[in-house]
């Protein structure tokens, strides 16, 4: 009778490329879900066209100047709009059975800890604010009784795979990398890439951000951070395998030297579908796998020196204490440098390094309890970036 039970569900970020495929997949059960809030950053249309069409009991645009707009474009509905950060929260805080938490960035932290604090069941796309409040957020999940489940392709494997043995038979982690569009490029290449270049991801179609941290690998980086903070591994229990065709997404080795993997086509609908049925399965719109066709996996070590994002993410986690609040920090500061052509792409990681050095060497390190310390690290951590950015800028390699 539960399984048929229509459930309520909440998308934060629905106008992005998670939302959308999130929304693909409801698209598809009408009957079996009911839309409780939907949220969007500025793009108006589209967050009313998709309210409609699910008949959203609430719409919450976090423009602050937009509410007006929001207002017009749903008038003669029973939708409730709200507009700025606060609707944001009040839309997480609102009672769905679900959420998929999918806005981009550390923005994305206070609805989330919304929506995990009345304990529900908490799709989680948004690494950036696990990355940054990854000292308190698996505790406080557990606290509410939240149930986090895994949205990112190689933990949403991980998450399948660990279910074949307990923690004392785990020996490591694998999280599986494609790579991105500067596998094979020469450092001298990879250091002048353009903005058109880093945003052809082969194998994925995904939002600008995490396209960019893709190309970098700060996207495994941050994947590495928080496969540990998910799963309470330590740094030495998470290895990064590179495997361009993107089939095999994370896998789990078990003491007894088995290995178990999960697998799939890239297509973000597959672990979000899982995140959406669990602990049922549902039937899946993507495309079947068919490895005959595909013929060939294959595998390479990943490239520390040439990737130092990479690199960087393991130091963030060794040094613990909000320094992976500032890695994250920092690493968005630099892509939104990137965008705007302040920065060459080679300086991505420099400028992560470099606000990473400067706050082990200066900050008030101690662990972080609640999102106020997150918040304040990662905006000291902003500020410095955005000081050093200059210098950074003007670099040679
Ligand atoms: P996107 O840029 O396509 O969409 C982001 C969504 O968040 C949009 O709806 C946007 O309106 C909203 N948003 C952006 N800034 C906001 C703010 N300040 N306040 C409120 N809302 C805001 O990004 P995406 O690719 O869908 O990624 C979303 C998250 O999921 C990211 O954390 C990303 O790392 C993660 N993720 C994405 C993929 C993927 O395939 N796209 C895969 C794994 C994980
Ligand atoms: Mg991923």
């Amino acid at each position: 009778a539960a399984a048929s039970a229509v459930r309520s569900v909440t998308v934060l970020g629905a106008t992005g490329s998670i939302g959308d495929s999130t929304m693909d997949l409801l698209r598809g059960a009408r009957d079996r879900y009911r839309v409780e809030a939907l949220t969007a950053n500025s793009n108006v249309e589209a967050l009313a066209k998709l309210a409609r069409e699910f008949g959203a009991r609430f719409a919450a645009i976090a423009d602050p100047t937009k509410l007006s707009a929001l207002k017009d474009a749903l008038a003669g509905t029973r939708t409730e709009c709200g507009a700025g950060e606060s609707a944001i929260i009040e839309a997480a805080a609102r009672p769905a059975d679900w959420v998929m938490a999918a806005v981009s960035g550390a923005a994305g932290l206070k609805p989330a800890l919304a929506a995990v604090d009345r304990g529900a069941s908490v799709a989680l796309a948004n690494k950036e604010c696990l990355v940054c409040a990854g000292d308190f957020f698996m505790e406080r999940a557990a606290k509410a009784g939240a149930c986090i489940l895994p949205a990112d392709s190689e933990h949403n494997a991980l998450f399948q795979a660990l279910a074949s043995g307990d923690r004392a038979e785990l020996v490591r982690v694998i999280i599986t990398a494609s790579g991105g569009p500067f596998r094979t490029w020469a450092p001298a290449d990879i250091e002048q890439a353009t903005l058109e270049q880093a945003l052809k991801h082969p194998n994925w179609s995904m939002g600008q951000k995490i396209t960019i941290d893709s190309a970098s690998m700060m996207n495994k980086g941050l994947e590495v951070i928080e496969a540990s903070y998910l799963f309470a591994l330590t740094p030495d229990e998470i290895d990064v395998l590179v495997h361009p065709q993107s089939i095999i997404h994370g896998m789990v080795e078990f003491s007894d030297r088995s290995v178990m993997a999960q697998l799939g086509a890239p297509d973000m609908r597959i672990p979000i579908a899982h995140c959406l049925g669990w602990p049922d399965r549902i039937v899946g719109p993507s495309a079947r796998l068919d490895l005959a066709k595909i013929g060939q996996l294959t595998f390479e070590a990943p490239d520390f020196a040439r990737f130092p994002g990479l690199r960087l993410a393991y130091e963030a986690l060794r040094t613990g204490k909000g320094a992976t609040t500032v890695y994250n920090a920092a690493n968005e500061v630099a892509v939104a440098a990137f965008i705007a052509g302040k920065i060459k792409f080679g300086a991505i990681a420099r400028l992560v390094e470099a606000t990473m050095n400067d706050w082990i060497r200066t900050g008030n390190r101690a662990p972080l309890v609640s999102a106020d310390d997150a918040i304040s690290v990662d905006h000291v951590a902003r500020n410095k970036a955005a000081a050093l950015l200059p210098q950074i800028a003007l670099k040679a390699t």
